[in-house]
């Protein structure tokens, strides 16, 4: 019997794994969720002799029942290949008695890639699967990095067109120049006037409006989705944390059954809830602390059962994590309400109409497992520098404010436990503030003069995602009003 997904917001919604991947989105506005979360069903001993792609295999195969083995490995394989720098993957490196798990050695230097290059594969299985006999057409709205991996992801693939949407000034130089160089005829970016909320609530406007969907399916085009409230990003994201875990049993680190805490620097809260899913299939983890920069409505919410929008938006130096509107948090309130898909939908209203909503104290008690904390700009630097002076290590502005939440956890709460630290992005991509954070003398320098003076300070070499950027041709120009998103998509796709 095939593992189900159903919405969040319609529990008579229901569908396969594939044609969750294929829509992305339900037509209800909620998000898919499996019906239950399947077990490992592996003694955890044997996760110390798996490589990536056979933990993948085990992961991914319990979620998506509806793909054969044939077709499970072939997108594995197609995925964690030689487009990563490392055959591990997802290296483990150890500082300061933290455990840093590398999720950044794939084509785009952030761990969007982690998903984001294997969703192209499961998302052509998936119309194959199902008979589907339009074009897909990816719709994403970026606070950096996505937009890059999906690109990168997508640029080229038959059948598929791709259109992101970023805000105009909420990007790195690197993470902007990344985007707009992108060839491939598929393939659009937009800046909009607007931070990443903005583009977030208006590409899911597009999804959800219906006429709009009728005028795509007469002109021979469907939407999907590569944004994390596609399943088919998140079940990829669970395997890290196994693999992990892995790791550190054959390193000697943990023994079998010995529990962790992971530690994940957060904004839409995808990559957090793939910790929490691997923690819910049996993995042995303790505490997921969820780390924010100054837009700490997670952090509010986590002390006080209250998620409230209301606040200014700010722009910090972990640009990716700058949300005020954690999509997947919506996926953890259902399970939390005991997959109540009505009172789900309740709140989620709630928020859509006053922008905030509050969750009943049993909700509370469900959420013990996760701690919030926050850091500042200020904190991020003074982060970067001490760990660089301490152990020569060099953490980009995401990991480190997870890494400067966590050594405050541990010094309040007195808890020892193995942790593992989510490292979301490579330094390089945000050069300027961690080499400004290492010191003020490099403020004068230019964005590449930057980037090899870290790899010089370093002593790593700089990935082949910057060196692909140096000298590459502007092709993606466009800058709109986030009024102008259905247009902007409509020309792209030359329907009138
Ligand atoms: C996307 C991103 C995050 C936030 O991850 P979520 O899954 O949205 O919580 C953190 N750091 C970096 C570098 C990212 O690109």
């Amino acid at each position: 019997m095939d593992l189900m997904y159903r919405s969040t917001r319609n529990e008579q919604n229901r569908v396969t794994a594939s044609q969750a991947i294929l829509k992305g989105l339900a037509e209800d506005g909620g998000l898919f969720v499996p019906e239950q979360i399947p077990k490992l069903e592996l003694p955890l001993e044997k996760l110390g002799t798996m490589s990536y792609q056979e933990t993948a295999y085990t992961v991914m195969s319990r979620f998506l029942t509806d793909y054969t083995e044939q077709e499970l490995k072939t997108c594995i394989n197609s995925a964690y290949d030689a487009k990563f720098d490392t055959s591990e993957i997802a290296p483990i490196r150890e500082a300061d008695g933290a455990y840093y798990l590398e999720l950044f050695h794939g084509a785009t230097i952030a761990f969007k890639d982690m998903a984001l290059s294997i969703l192209p594969y499961l998302m052509t299985t998936a119309a194959k699967k199902n008979h589907e006999d339009k074009e897909i057409v990816i719709l994403t709205a970026t606070s950096g990095d996505t937009g890059k991996a999906a690109l990168a992801g997508f640029a080229d693939v038959p059948g598929t067109k791709i259109i992101v949407f970023y805000p105009k000034n909420g990007v790195s130089a690197v993470q902007e120049k990344q985007m707009v160089t992108q060839k491939g005829a598929n393939t659009c970016v937009i800046g909009i006037h607007g931070n990443f909320d903005d583009a977030q609530t208006g590409v899911k406007k597009l999804f959800g409006d219906v006429a709009l969907g009728e005028v795509l399916a007469r002109a021979g085009y469907r939407f999907s989705s590569a944004n994390s409230i596609n399943i088919g990003r998140l079940v990829p994201q669970i395997v890290y944390y196994v693999y992990a875990y892995g790791r550190l049993m054959k390193e000697g680190r943990i023994r079998p059954g010995d529990l962790i805490n992971v530690v994940v620097p957060t904004g839409n809260f995808g990559n957090i809830l793939a910790a929490y899913y691997a923690k819910c299939m049996g993995l042995p983890i303790a505490r997921l602390v969820c780390a924010s920069n100054e837009n700490k409505v997670l952090y509010d919410f986590f002390q006080t059962g209250v998620y409230d929008r209301n606040r200014e938006f700010i722009l910090t130096s972990s640009p990716s994590m700058d949300i005020l509107i954690s999509s997947n948090l919506e996926r953890l309130i259902y399970r939390m309400a005991g997959d109540d898909a009505k009172e789900n939908a309740r709140l989620m209203a709630e928020l859509s109409s006053k922008g905030s909503y509050e969750i009943n104290d049993s909700m509370k008690e469900a959420m013990r497992d996760f701690t919030g904390g926050f850091a500042t700009m200020k904190d991020v630097t003074v982060e970067i520098a001490k760990l660089y002076e301490k152990t020569g290590y060099v953490l980009d502005t995401h990991t480190a404010v997870a890494s400067c939440v966590y050594r405050t956890y541990k010094a309040q709460s007195g808890d020892h436990t193995p942790t593992v630290i989510a490292s979301t992005a490579s330094p390089y991509k945000f050069a300027r503030s961690v080499m400004e954070a290492i010191d003020s003398k490099y403020a004068g320098m230019d964005d590449f003069e930057l980037i090899d003076e870290l790899s010089r300070i370093s002593g790593t070499k700089v990935p082949r995602a910057i060196e692909e950027i140096r000298s590459a041709e502007v092709l993606h120009d466009e800058v709109i009003e986030r009024t102008q998103m259905e247009a902007a998509v409509k020309e792209f796709l030359g329907i009138c």
